[in-house]
């Protein structure tokens, strides 16, 4: 894939001159908005922008080690209204890894206040919102820290990639893909992966800090999960688990703990959709999977108001844990029904 030429030439345009910018990821942030967000930053700020990386929850504790990750500013804890005041002042705001500003929780309303600042989306999922000045869109990158680094090489060479920028890329291209795995990678991504790995980052290093780093509790939590709580139906082609907040607090749930989870499933031959649903205090998160030619972006958008990728999607429930199973269930059975799985 390449990105339209005229894109690129509107944004050499907005960010020509010096101004206050505010970089926004999505909640629950993962490898991809932490790394795209932070390379980008790197980037304005050499070019003279006063950057801000504004998130509305903190991302998970093995990501703690990308680098300048401990500048960004995290909305729900931000006693100090960094956040607000970034936003209120910025004249350019990039929307990096998300679609809808439904993402960004509360973040949103205060984006909504800021009427004067421009606003850019560089982003890869499906039906993004409509409403920014320059939508750098392409929902075939495999993922937003690939885009990053393609607009970084258009606009100013790959000489311009630092090591910190090859790590933070490195890191959300090979989370978003399954460590290189899924049909999203291309040659072009391995080409990038070569130009990062040629800046001498260690791949091995940053493949334990992101896969091997969690703690007791979520390797207990795991077990617990898939033995117990992992139900499967539908002919053995669509699996569900389930964790409750009293469940997270018996093994010391941190942030990010459950974390791919919903992939293990799909180790199972058989499996084609896997479902995993997590309480959280308002609402219960829903996060999907599939496989081939099944759309779980579709099944979000219809069911869990909710969307992402075609593979890999996710969504919301308003009901309690067991009325959002059983209504799981019943999509399922009318999503194939009309021929969908
Ligand atoms: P995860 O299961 O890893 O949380 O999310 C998988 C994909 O689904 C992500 O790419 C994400 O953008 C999308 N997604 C997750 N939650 C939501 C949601 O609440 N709304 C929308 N529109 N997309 C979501
Ligand atoms: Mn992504």
């Amino acid at each position: 894939m390449q990105i339209a030429r005229n894109k690129i030439e509107q944004l050499r345009d907005y960010i020509e001159k010096p101004q206050r910018v505010v970089i926004l990821s999505h909640t629950n942030p993962d490898g991809d908005a932490i790394g795209s967000s932070l390379a980008w930053a790197e980037v304005l700020k050499r070019h003279g922008h006063d950057v801000s990386c504004v998130l509305p929850n903190k991302f998970p504790y093995y990501l703690d080690f990308m680098p300048g990750c401990g500048d960004m500013v995290i909305y729900k804890s931000d006693s100090e209204g960094r956040a607000a005041d970034a936003v209120r002042h910025a004249d350019l705001i990039f929307c990096l890894d998300f679609h809808t500003m439904s993402r960004l929780d509360g973040l949103g309303d205060l984006i909504e206040e800021n009427q004067h600042a421009k606003r850019i989306l560089i982003d890869h999922h499906l039906n993004p919102m409509e409403d920014f000045d320059l939508m750098i869109s392409y929902p075939e990158a495999s993922s937003t820290c690939y885009l990053v680094a393609l607009l970084v090489e258009a606009m100013f060479g790959v000489e311009s990639i630092s090591k910190e920028m090859a790590i933070n890329i490195f890191v959300g291209m090979m989370t978003d893909t399954g460590n290189f795995a899924f049909s999203s990678v291309t040659p072009d991504v391995f080409r990038m992966v070569s130009v990062l790995a040629a800046k001498g980052i260690s791949i091995p290093d940053i493949h334990n800090y992101v896969y091997n780093s969690f703690t007791e509790g979520r390797a207990r939590l795991f077990g617990y999960v898939i033995n117990r709580k992992m139900k499967i139906f539908h002919n053995g082609m669509v699996s569900h688990m389930s964790l409750t907040a009293d469940e997270m607090r018996r093994f010391w749930f941190q942030q990010g703990d459950s974390e791919g989870f919903v992939n293990y499933p799909l180790q199972i031959k058989k499996m084609k959709v896997s479902a995993m649903f997590t309480e959280h205090t308002d609402f219960i998160r829903v996060s999907l999977r599939s496989r081939g030619d099944i759309d779980v972006n579709v099944f979000a958008q219809r069911y869990f108001n909710g969307g992402g990728h075609k593979n890999a999607a996710g969504g919301k429930s308003f009901m309690t844990m067991p009325e959002t199973i059983k209504h799981f269930e019943k999509s399922i059975k009318e999503y194939a029904k009309e021929g969908l799985l």
